[in-house]
């Protein structure tokens, strides 16, 4: 027997087509509008009650099986019909959601940079989920392109590039923009590699400058684009986990007596680990003076551009030739949300030779007003989400204190928490906060703990196991260490002493 082809199927004409049924059948269920608000506020009561509940708790982690099974258990059975809206079954999937996650609002939360939002931009990432708006062409996302532009000039008054000159874009991820503004430096340097690839190199092998501590992306990137991950040249960092500028030179030099062709020098404003700061003023010289594209990864630490207290540790950001702004992060804003900037417009299209201008579908020979404010040009997304709408929402509503008060709270938060443990005989600091992030070592005089295995990492686990607070470990100068990251104010002193306290309590407990 041999199948019918699609093509050969009766289709339904006249007036027994059954397309105006289904069309009704469609916005009397899932499509009605106002079954769909019934349900979302049920939806809002639920999220309400799990951000008022500020009890101290860590993270619950729940086996994969145990959560597929419950997961499952929610399904409707496949009937062949659209199921009815069942409120329960909504209702007991969002809280398995709320619950089996780590608990970004409670102050027990103190180990990872993702944090929890300003809820009211949720409620906006809601209207975006909608609206559906993707923002990478102004015809299709007018408003996200306009005020992407707007938020631009807006956070450039803590940069102070002239306006006009300088481009910012939105990208899905600070990962995502590293590797744009990577790649934009290597199409700066070597103008053909875009369509011969390696063969324009003429003999050159590209390399990228970048201490230990970069993040992962900057060497995954270096793979993505042909530079090669061996051909990431290691500047050495003092131990708070800074460049240092005479290393660096240094590096340089022998890189470049190894044949190495540097192109760029990626520098971080605020690294994973430590939370440390290159110093990009005496950075930008180093760049300078050697004709380096300087890219700044700020997706953690950029951030504190906008309190005038903190400004001053990304002293020289002015001079980057890129930086990337994570604002999932320290703007609390729902992920993802990235910001890459670029000090000249015009290097903004090197990231992507202008391909796109040629997909018909999308771009009209003659390019109107409007096309000025594509983004696609710039950015790798075809769809994107209009990220920038959570970020200038907020911004629009509670302008910019919103998001200083907040980021100057968890830094004094940061730099209380490293006073009071320099005062502690048994705790071992290892540097003196810049943001938010503190790493420190439990290290009592008591011989038996000494003898602990992995006595870090040990305490972490247990900690994790307790179920009270959340941190995590990082290797400091190759030995683990205990790491805080403080993303929410409701953290206060109060709960970092009880932290304190459970860590003695663990240790003593340990077996040696
Ligand atoms: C978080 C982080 C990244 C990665 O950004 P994503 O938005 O998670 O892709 C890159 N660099 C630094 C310094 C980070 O802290």
């Amino acid at each position: 027997m041999t199948t019918p082809l699609l093509l050969d199927l009766p289709v339904p004409s006249g007036e027994d087509a059954f397309l105006p049924d289904a069309s009704e059948m469609l916005e009397a269920g899932a499509f009605d509008p106002a079954r769909f608000q019934e349900a979302s506020i049920a939806i809002i009561g639920q999220v309400r009650a799990h951000l008022e509940n500020a009890s101290t708790r860590g993270l619950r982690l729940t086996e994969p099986r145990d959560l597929m099974r419950a997961a499952r258990s929610l399904m409707t059975e496949d009937s062949g019909e659209i199921a009815d809206l069942d409120e329960e079954r909504l209702s007991a999937i969002v809280d398995l959601y709320l619950r089996s996650g780590i608990q970004v609002y409670s102050p027990g939360y103190m180990g990872r940079q993702f944090s929890g939002v300003v809820p009211l931009a949720g409620a906006i990432d809601l209207a975006s989920a909608i609206a559906s708006q993707p923002s990478s062409y102004y015809e299709a996302g007018p408003l996200p392109s306009a005020v992407e532009r707007i938020m631009a000039e807006e956070l450039n008054r803590f940069i102070g590039w002239e306006p006009g000159r300088f481009a910012m874009v939105t990208t899905s991820g600070g990962s995502l923009a590293n590797l744009t503004a990577l790649l934009a430096a290597r199409n700066d340097r070597y103008p053909g590699f875009w369509s011969d690839g390696a063969a324009a190199l003429g003999g050159r092998v590209p390399a990228i400058a970048a201490s230990e501590d970069v993040h992962y992306c900057v060497g995954r990137a270096a793979g993505m684009l042909g530079i090669g991950q061996r051909q990431m040249v290691h500047l050495p960092a003092n131990r708070f986990g800074q460049i240092s500028p005479e290393g660096a030179e240094a590096a340089l030099d022998a890189a470049a007596e190894r044949g190495l062709d540097v192109f760029c020098l990626a520098a971080s404003a605020g690294t994973t680990s430590l939370g440390a700061y290159d110093p990009l003023d005496e950075l930008a010289d180093v760049a300078r003076a050697r004709g380096l594209w300087l890219h700044v990864d700020g997706a953690h630490g950029a951030s504190l551009l906008v309190s005038d207290r903190l400004r001053h540790r990304l002293r020289g950001i002015e001079r980057a030739d890129s930086f990337s702004w994570d604002a999932h992060k320290l703007m609390f804003t729902p992920g993802v949300c990235t910001l890459l900037f670029y000090r000249e417009r015009e290097k903004s299209y090197a990231a992507f030779a202008d391909d796109y201008r040629q997909a018909s579908y999308v771009t009209d020979r003659e390019p109107s007003a409007c096309a000025a404010f594509d983004s696609a040009g710039k950015n790798f997304e075809c769809t994107k989400r209009p990220l920038i709408m959570n970020l200038w929402v907020l911004w629009a509503l509670y302008g910019r204190a919103l998001f200083a008060r907040k980021i100057e709270y968890l830094c004094d938060l940061a730099e209380q928490t490293w006073q009071l443990l320099r005062g502690e005989d048994d705790f071992q600091t290892l540097h003196r906060p810049e943001c938010n992030i503190l790493c420190f070592r439990y290290a009592p005089a008591d011989p038996r703990a000494r003898e602990i295995p992995g006595l870090q990492v040990a305490i972490r686990d247990r900690i994790t196991e307790n179920g009270r607070f959340f941190i995590s470990k990082v290797d400091v100068e190759g030995e683990p260490a205990l790491r805080v990251v403080f993303m929410n104010h409701r953290i206060r002193m109060e709960h970092v002493h009880e932290l304190l306290q459970e860590i003695r309590e663990i240790a003593r407990d340990l077996p040696a």
